[in-house]
């Protein structure tokens, strides 16, 4: 028996990054894949062929994490097709990085709102099925910066680090119904929103590194795994860093 047979696994924003890496691992391991992201395009399709190429039920939904209405829908939707919902991996993130004193009020808006909103948008649509079910597990994806803090990044932490406040509450307030919450917290992994960083950036990040090297996608599917599934019964309301040692 694999480790997600039988289970359906919903995680946003998955058409890339850090989330398709997650969804491809899921389904490796028996899961059915839901996944979102803003708009059905190209790299939706292709990750759902992939998935359903592997021999599990997949489908992309256009769904915007950030929205309350969306949230809702998204999961109603989600329970007609599939029936079920045993994991969320709160995934969708973005950055809009700038010091403090030239942030606009729109680029701190946005991010709260993508990063930290999405988290209690998702979260609250999806309790109403794990607290029937009598069982769920949920992983927020985090960072480093929001447990360290970042300069230039006070938005983006600010988002990161009130995900882990969620995520700590959230596991006290139902973990008695058998639903478990964790977050990770990556440090620097290779995706499209780490290639904007310039080299002189990379590199400064990538010396700081005890491992020496970038984190890939794979690197925190492996621990997005680990805590969607039953090897991690007993783990709830812990942020667990993959970050190559970066935060020791
Ligand atoms: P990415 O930019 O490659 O992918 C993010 C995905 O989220 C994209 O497909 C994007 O379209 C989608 N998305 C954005 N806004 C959305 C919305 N409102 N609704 C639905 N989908 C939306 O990023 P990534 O590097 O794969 O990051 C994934 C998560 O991991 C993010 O939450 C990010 O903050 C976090 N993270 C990444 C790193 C890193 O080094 N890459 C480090 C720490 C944390």
């Amino acid at each position: 028996m694999k480790l997600l047979e039988n289970r359906t696994a919903l995680i946003t924003g998955a058409s890339r990054g850090i989330g398709r890496a997650i969804a491809l691992q899921f389904a490796k391991a028996g899961a059915n894949i839901a996944f979102s992201d803003l708009a059905y395009d190209d790299n939706a399709r292709n990750l759902e062929d992939e998935l359903k190429a592997m021999g599990v039920k997949a489908k992309a939904y256009a769904s915007d994490a950030s929205s309350f209405e969306h949230a809702d829908i998204l999961i109603d939707n989600i329970m007609n097709d599939f029936g079920r919902i045993d994991v969320l991996v709160n995934n969708a993130g973005i950055t809009r990085d700038n010091l403090l004193m030239r942030m606009s009020e729109m680029e701190w808006d946005l991010v709260i709102k993508v990063n930290l909103k999405s988290v209690f948008n998702l979260t609250k649509a999806v309790q109403k099925v794990m607290l029937k079910q009598r069982s769920g597990s949920i992983v927020n994806m985090s960072s480093v910066v929001g447990v360290e803090g970042n300069a230039g990044q006070s938005n983006y932490s600010a988002s990161k680090a009130g995900m882990i406040g969620f995520t700590k509450s959230i596991a006290k307030e139902i973990g008695s119904r058998n639903i478990r919450c964790n977050a990770i917290a990556p440090g620097f992994i290779e995706t499209e929103m780490t290639a904007k960083l310039n080299d002189d950036v990379r590199k400064v990040w990538i010396e700081s590194i005890p491992l020496r090297r970038p984190g890939y996608p794979e690197d925190v599917a492996n621990v997005a795994l680990f805590l969607a599934s039953d090897l991690s019964t007993y783990v709830t309301g812990q942020v667990i860093s993959v970050c190559g040692g970066m935060l020791t």
